[in-house]
């Protein structure tokens, strides 16, 4: 364990798998309490018993982030804790790919409600914490939020606006001390695929990934971790961290 978050208080929605759970590992190991937030509580539970076990300060939390009352209650129970939140990381997504000709639009309202509205609601909830520690907004989004393909419309409609949103209010508290800062991953080895419902989208998502040479979700941790350890006058605003081999 190194120091550089000694004393800081980071909340990782979607912490039960993949690069949220990387993320809290790499923060709780830079001296961070860590709440971990998602809906599969099992998950939470082994990994804050994994966390707890290397001398890690963490609490479990059970979140679904399309629920506004629970965003606010997550963040009530971190400054409950610990006194204090310093550093969000908006990670929780859904990646429910498909063409707009005949898709089934619950997979629009899923990845909209996640993807969007409830990095809004955590946001909001937490801002107040966030201004009055002077810390730092971590909005995980994707090349996904820079580069649209024919087949990922809504994909992309959603972290093309998380980048807006994000950019909007960087704006709106960089001069208040807040940071804002963007990552946005390309393919990474993990279970967001898994989820896809159009089975041709999911084949041929499976057959890029499978293709190169993936990120790690630890990769992508690294990304956050770099950010969120700069010094304060540091505000890294958007890391886009893809494969070599990914075109
Ligand atoms: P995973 O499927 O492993 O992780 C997604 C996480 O989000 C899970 O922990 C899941 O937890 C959580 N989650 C989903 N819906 C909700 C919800 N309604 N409320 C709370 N938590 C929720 O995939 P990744 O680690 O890959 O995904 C993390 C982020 O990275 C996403 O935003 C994704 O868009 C982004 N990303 C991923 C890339 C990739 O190639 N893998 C590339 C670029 C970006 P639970 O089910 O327990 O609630």
């Amino acid at each position: 364990m190194t120091n550089h978050l000694q004393g800081k208080v980071a909340l990782v929605t979607g912490a039960s798998s993949g690069i949220g759970e990387a993320t809290a590992v790499a923060l709780a190991r830079e001296g961070a309490a860590v709440v971990i937030a998602a809906r599969r509580v099992a998950r939470l539970t082994a990994l804050a018993e994994r966390l707890a076990g290397d001398g890690a300060r963490v609490l479990a939390v059970e979140l679904d982030v399309t629920d506004e009352a629970a965003c606010r209650d997550a963040v009530a129970r971190t400054v409950e804790a610990f006194g204090a939140l310093d550093v969000l990381v908006n990670n929780a997504g859904v990646m429910l790919l498909g063409p707009v000709e005949g898709a089934d639009t619950t997979d629009w309202t899923r990845m909209v409600s996640t993807n969007l509205l409830g990095v809004m609601f955590l946001t909001h909830a937490a801002l107040p914490h966030l201004l009055a520690a002077k810390g730092t907004i971590v909005q995980v989004s994707s090349t996904a939020g820079r580069v649209v393909r024919s087949g990922t419309a809504v994909y992309n409609a959603t972290k093309f606006g998380l980048n807006a949103f994000s950019e909007s209010l960087r704006q709106e508290v960089t001069q208040r001390g807040v940071r804002v800062v963007v990552v946005e991953p390309g393919v990474v080895e993990t279970e967001l695929r898994e989820h896809i419902t159009d089975p041709t989208a999911k084949a041929n998502i499976e057959q890029l990934a499978n293709s190169l040479r993936q990120l790690t979700p630890d990769d992508v941790a690294n990304a956050v971790r770099y950010a969120v350890a700069q010094p304060e006058h540091v505000s890294v605003n958007e890391i886009l961290v893809r494969p070599t081999d990914q075109h």
